[in-house]
């Protein structure tokens, strides 16, 4: 064979390769195919109808957190609730806040299995009581005002309890409590305080609850704190608004975002079906304002435990220019461990990301050790074995491979 021929037959093989998620990816939810938009469209008009609003309601961000739909009655008028549904979420109520955006429940269909039915409708599941309530140990964590600080040289501070929808994943449902609650500016005073006399911390997480859930005042303020701080390289923003209320990304608060850069924004999208117009139209805002944007999806039973559906929603968040980031491992949170997969699920889901898609497109997996001791990453298995002068190494097609282990030789002594 000619190096053409043989260079063709390599080709066919690679397309083969990726045939199975070419049949599949088109039967995978998209909140921007052409069913899901329509689907969107009506559930957004029955919504708007409901309470009587415009479109320009539907714009505001404060609408929208005003309205969240936080009551079964409300909720079984707009959604298609049976008995059952309706006595689990009051008793799920009882115990754990829930609360919807209205923007957030337009993604939800008649489906009940539906992602983003799952992620923001209580079910009886809730219930069962297996799980901890703080298995990262964060009340352990926290040596001054409103912080968390598990490694050297970066920390977080938590700025408010609140959400535009509370996902029934959280992983902080403990602080979510009955009412909504921001920290008070002496909490976050004596935070920065903290940060100021330890000048080893130079990268500041701020998050919650959803940072954005704080006004643009406040946002200006802490952001401006943060950055009269010599210390402080990078700053961070946790926020869901981007999924769950896209209409929090006001040109008003990008004109203040981008007076601190370097700064970014780690969202949370689990589903290609939380990526609508709406939210892509808030990401690209960000981007051309220059603020780099990540993901941090959580591996979720019935939601995204699925190779296909993570390859997807990577490929779109590179379309609206997040990055994805990380795929967080679900942690044993009482009330939401029917969302727990096994550790198997997530290697399997790395497997088929690596050499099957661009290295862009591939998160690191996270399994965040208990108690506190920190983030480790999970992989599938390349480096077989390591010898001195050679390891055996797998390639992303299993192809095991002898490749040398040449020590390094100090450069200067070559010269
Ligand atoms: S947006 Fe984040 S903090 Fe808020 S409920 Fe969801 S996971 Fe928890």
């Amino acid at each position: 064979m000619n190096k053409r021929d043989i260079s063709l037959k390599r080709a066919a093989e690679l397309k083969s390769r990726i045939d199975d998620y070419l049949n599949i990816k088109d039967l995978i939810k998209k909140g921007t195919s052409v069913q899901q938009k329509e689907n969107i469209a009506k559930m957004k008009e029955t919504i708007l109808e409901f309470f009587k609003a415009t479109e320009d309601d539907w714009q505001d961000w404060k609408w929208q957190l005003k309205n969240r739909i936080s009551d079964v009655d409300t909720l079984s008028k707009l959604l298609d609730l049976d008995e059952k549904e309706i006595e689990n979420i009051k008793k799920v109520g009882e115990n754990y806040r829930w609360a919807v955006s209205p923007y957030y429940l337009s993604l939800i269909d008649k489906d009940k299995f539906n992602p983003v039915r799952l992620q923001s409708i209580p079910t009886g599941l809730e219930l069962d009581g297996e799980g901890e309530k703080d298995p990262m140990a964060e009340e352990f964590t926290n040596p001054a005002g409103s912080i968390t600080r598990r490694y050297p040289d970066r920390l977080i501070i938590n700025v408010t309890n609140e959400c535009p929808m509370y996902c029934r994943h959280c992983q902080r449902r403990r602080n979510i409590g009955s009412v909504d609650s921001h920290k008070s500016k002496e909490i976050l005073k004596e935070s920065l305080e903290y940060i100021r006399n330890n000048p080893e911390i130079r990268d500041v997480l701020i998050t919650g609850g959803d940072t954005l859930a704080l006004s643009d005042n406040m946002i200006d303020w802490l952001l401006s704190e943060l950055r009269s701080i010599p210390s402080v390289e990078i700053i961070r923003l946790g926020t869901r608004t981007l999924v769950t209320m896209p209409q929090r990304i006001t040109d008003d608060l990008v004109n203040i975002l981008k007076k601190y850069h370097p700064l970014f924004i780690n969202t949370h999208f689990n589903h290609p079906l939380e990526i609508t117009e709406e939210s892509k139209a808030a990401c690209e805002k960000l981007a051309n304002a220059g603020i780099p944007l990540g993901n941090q999806a959580v591996l979720l039973n019935g939601i995204n435990n699925d190779k296909y559906v993570m390859r997807l929603l990577n490929h779109e968040l590179l379309k609206c220019r997040v990055r994805p980031y990380y795929i967080f491992h679900a942690k044993h949170v009482i009330g939401t461990t029917h969302f727990n997969t096994s550790i198997d699920d997530g290697i399997e889901i790395m497997e088929y990301l690596r050499g099957y898609t661009s290295g862009l497109a591939i998160p690191t997996y996270i399994v965040n050790a208990p108690n506190g001791k920190g983030k480790t990453p999970i992989l599938p298995q390349y480096l077989l074995s390591r010898a001195k002068d050679s390891v055996k190494i797998r390639t992303w097609e299993g192809e095991v491979i002898d490749y040398p282990n040449h020590p390094t030789i100090d450069i200067k002594s070559l010269l």
